[in-house]
């Protein structure tokens, strides 16, 4: 018999990822013998570009194995705040935490802020860790509705003001988005600087995915007049680089915020991998061709998509951002995604897990063929 252990409230308030729950399942039944057409995890369907491979090992060869300062690499502190500096936002090496992901600088941020009982307001749908993160930390939840809006803010503005108060500790923005794929307008975030400024709120602004942008500009809300010093921005290269199993990213913010993440992450992380800082290194100063390949990939699949389902009289809120995309179906999402997976063998994840039921996100990190194997297995066991 197993002994009964009392587990702290923290855990039990919160249920693994649901991204991660649906992509193991989808390997599970690979592993049975079953075909399954995988759209549910948010990973890059390309290798990592030759050159940053190539950094990582010559790293490991010359000795790169130890433990490096806990925030990072000066070289690599570096290379990030003059990538920043590229997307106009003016931090200092000092401002700076190298972290392994994106996930890790998202967790210290949110482990920092909040208290039990502080407020923190999502914007819906949101990738599900928020909630998690925010919650393990002992926050509530306020939370914003986008689905009515095809998931652009503009139009849904009033009801963020509403729901910003002066209680308000965080608001989360994360454009491009996922799981939507709305890349927020420049006015839309200008709102959303005004709210934070009159309500003293702290931003925190998670742009991984914006080398990934069809046709619009991506604005960095730290580059904002008036929000240098309220927002905290995330970022890191799993998806612009194809490197989500070196596990690498960063939190970018004021340094009174770095001193007290900091030290969560010298007591949990340390330091992210010596020799994968240093192929971070290379991925941010030498990879635009690479880059610019994925992106213009990931847009053929989108338009693809979109013109498929619509030949299925579907029509779906096209995405100017990220490789997601979210699906109308039933109200009982959860119900049409485990049917999905089981009868058509296609994976995706239900909206409900971002807070908005009604729909199924769609990972287009596969390559054609795939997708539209997708969604004609979607249509043939008639879930379109
Ligand atoms: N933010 C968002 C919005 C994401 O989708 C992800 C995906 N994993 C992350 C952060 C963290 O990614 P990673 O830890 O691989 O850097
Ligand atoms: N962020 C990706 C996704 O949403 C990877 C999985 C995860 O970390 O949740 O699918």
């Amino acid at each position: 018999m197993t002994r009964q252990l009392d587990f702290a409230d923290r855990v039990e308030r919160v249920e693994p990822s649901a991204t991660l729950a649906i992509s193991n399942l989808a390997s599970e039944l690979e592993a049975d013998g079953v075909d399954v057409v995988d759209l549910s995890v948010g990973e890059p369907d390309f290798p990592t570009p030759e050159n940053v491979v190539e950094a990582g090992k010559a790293a490991l060869d010359a000795g790169h194995t130890g433990y490096t300062p806990s925030n990072g690499i000066p070289e690599l502190k570096r290379a990030i705040v003059e990538k920043l500096e590229g997307d106009g936002l003016g931090y200092t090496t000092d401002e700076i935490i190298v972290t392994p992901g994106g996930k890790q600088a998202l967790y210290e941020t949110f482990q920092a802020l909040i208290d039990d009982g502080d407020e923190v307001v999502l914007l819906d749908p949101a990738w599900v860790s928020y909630e998690a993160m925010a919650k393990l930390a002992g926050g509530s939840l306020s939370r914003v509705d986008l689905s009515g809006s095809d998931f652009q803010l503009e139009p849904a503005l009033g009801e963020l003001a509403a729901a910003v108060s002066d209680d308000t500790e965080l608001l989360v923005v994360n454009s491009p988005s996922n799981p939507s794929g709305a890349v927020f307008t420049d006015a839309a975030l200008k709102r959303v600087r005004d709210i934070a400024v009159e309500h003293d709120v702290t931003v925190l602004s998670d742009e991984i995915y914006d080398a990934v942008t069809y046709g619009v500009e991506q604005t960095s809300l730290g580059a904002l007049e008036g929000m240098g010093d309220r927002t905290v921005t995330i970022n890191g290269f799993s998806k612009a680089y194809s490197m989500t199993g070196w596990r690498l990213g960063y939190v970018a913010a004021p340094e009174p915020l770095i001193e007290q993440a900091g030290k969560l992450h010298s007591h949990s992380v340390s330091c992210a991998a010596n020799f994968v800082q240093h192929a971070g290194v290379e991925a941010l100063r030498n990879t635009d061709e690479a880059v610019a390949e994925m992106r213009n990939a990931f847009e053929k699949r989108r338009d693809m998509l979109v013109d498929l389902f619509a030949e299925h009289g579907t029509d779906v809120p096209v995405p100017d951002g990220a490789f997601y995309m979210m699906l109308p179906v039933d109200d009982d999402d959860q119900a049409w995604c485990e049917g999905a997976i089981e009868e058509a063998h296609v994976a995706t994840v239900p909206g409900s897990a971002f807070g908005t039921p009604g729909y199924a996100r769609l990972s287009y990190a596969a390559s054609e063929e795939r997708l539209r194997e997708g969604v004609d297995r979607l249509a043939e066991a008639g879930y379109l």
